[in-house]
């Protein structure tokens, strides 16, 4: 049996009006190529960088909801190699004193609690995109080129693929309740690079394999969790044919989660960093650091925390923190009510029945004609036993339909449930008289009263409680 042993570095494009340097806009998204260019992003001499304090703010309030501890002084550096994608021949990046180091992420695994460490988290500018054309030109858009990114580098602590995904999930999540970046992966704004290698699993914890396999620019999620299961299962077979791994970069093959052989890694790139000598040092004072702590809303770990307090399931609780929309519809009914009860019963209603009628409209949670009242008028009724859940689900479906209040649907058009004993004893005998086949039946097979309660709601049109109905049923057939 072999383990994973798992680093991430992840880069994020920092979401701000002009790019890292220069005044370029940095929303470059869908336009023209070459049409967000300025002597700064192209990298003519004599042009002069300047750095965007909206992200180097940015990057501090991300270290800090990391957890990370922050280098007061601190300083861009030269990362200098050649490619065509890179202007000036060199990235400004950090080297030896980036924004945030040592800090953590915490992910429930399985009920429990993990935490991820974080090397490092620096500042630095995207490159330009390269495109290779059919006639084997490459061509250069600059447009990406000095956009911000956040580099965010953990430490080889994931033993399982699940781990991966928990924490890449939670990432996204974090950067996306700061307002760091959309992380609009499609969009390239968020992208992983991977470090693998396994272990036999008789190697002692914390021990790592003397080799690792670098899989860079994946840009899904999902893409990510199939190289994971790619990388363990050929990585396992080779070893245990005898081999041995040289440390290598692995490229994509498509979506489908498989790598091929890129270049053999027998040492480690040297870029020859040094102080970038056109910005001064920048020095991150306490104040900036209290203003931009202060500014962190609750985070992913916190909402989800919250809603379990409140007796939520994790799953739904999960919902409520991913769909932020859904999450914040969910808050503001519990400014309404917080009764446990009530609130539990409202959440199943959200996630299952709202989402549903949600998602066969296409319509937001945000804008649909169902309000907080009329859930907690709706959940109300069917807790005091005055409506029957598949009334409950009818309400909200006229609701969805054709607007109007719950209270008021349920008055007039007579919802309400029938608790007049006389009458459910009048229906039951209706129902026992015409189906003696059913009846007959009963003694070999309980759960035909099943059936019969069935027959009970339709003639009521579901307005009678099926409990009632089901107590009547027996009673009047004299079964236990
Ligand atoms: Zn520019
Ligand atoms: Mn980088």
């Amino acid at each position: 049996m072999y383990l994973p042993v798992v680093g991430l570095e992840i880069h994020v494009q920092v979401k701000t009006n002009s790019k890292m340097f220069c005044r370029c806009a940095s929303q470059y998204f869908e336009s023209d190529p070459n049409s967000h260019v300025c002597p700064v992003c192209f990298g003519l001499p004599g042009a002069l960088p300047v750095p965007n304090k909206e992200a180097f703010n940015k990057a501090v309030k991300l270290a800090l909801a990391l957890n990370c501890k922050i280098n007061q002084e601190t300083k861009f550096d030269r990362k200098n190699y050649f490619y065509p994608d890179l202007p000036k021949g060199y990235q400004i990046s950090q080297y030896d004193q980036p924004i945030g180091e040592n800090g953590y992420v915490e992910i429930e695994v399985m009920g429990d609690s993990r935490r991820i460490r974080i090397q490092r988290l620096h500042l630095e500018e995207d490159t330009a995109k390269s495109m290779h054309a059919e006639n084997d030109d490459t061509l250069i858009d600059y447009n990406k080129s000095g956009v911000p990114l956040v580099e965010i580098v953990t430490y080889p602590d994931f033993e399982s693929i699940e781990e991966v995904i928990l924490f890449s999930k939670r990432l996204k999540q974090i950067v996306k309740y700061l307002n760091i970046s959309d992380a609009e992966m499609q969009k390239g704004q968020m992208r992983f690079e991977l470090n693998i290698s396994v272990k036999p699993d008789t190697m002692p914890v914390g021990e790592l394999p003397n080799y690792k396999v670098e899989v860079k620019n994946i840009g899904s999620i999902s893409v990510l969790e199939k190289v994971l299961a790619f990388e363990v299962e050929r990585q396992s077979e080779l070893l245990s044919k005898g081999e041995t791994i040289k440390p290598q970069t692995r490229g994509l093959k498509g979506m489908s989660g498989q790598t091929v052989f890129q270049r053999s890694k027998e040492t480690s790139d040297d870029y020859r960093y040094f102080p970038e000598p056109d910005i001064p040092p920048i020095r991150i004072s306490d104040e900036l650091i209290e203003l931009l702590k202060a500014s962190i809303p609750e985070l992913p770990h916190q909402r989800k925390q919250r809603y379990m307090d409140l007796g939520l399931e994790g799953e739904q609780a999960d919902i409520f923190v991913e769909d932020v929309l859904k999450g914040n519809w969910f808050d503001e009914l519990l400014k309404l009510n917080s009764s446990r009860e009530v609130v539990r019963e409202a959440a199943k209603w959200i996630v299952g029945e709202i989402s549903g009628q949600l998602e066969k409209r296409g319509d937001a949670i945000s804008s649909m004609n169902l309000k907080q009242q009329d859930l907690l008028e709706i959940i109300e009724q069917m807790l005091s036993k005055k409506i029957s859940g598949t009334i409950a689900k009818e309400v909200i479906n006229i609701i969805f339909e054709e607007g109007g209040s719950a209270k008021e649907i349920i008055e007039s058009r007579g919802l309400t449930q029938i608790t007049d004993s006389n009458f459910v004893a009048d229906i039951v005998k209706k129902v026992i008289d015409s189906n003696p086949k059913l009846v007959a039946d009963l003694t070999k097979n309980p759960n035909v009263i099943k059936a019969l309660v069935g027959q009970v709601m339709r003639q009521t049109q579901g307005k009678v409680n099926p409990k009632v109905a089901e107590e009547e049923l027996k009673k009047s057939l004299g079964v236990e």
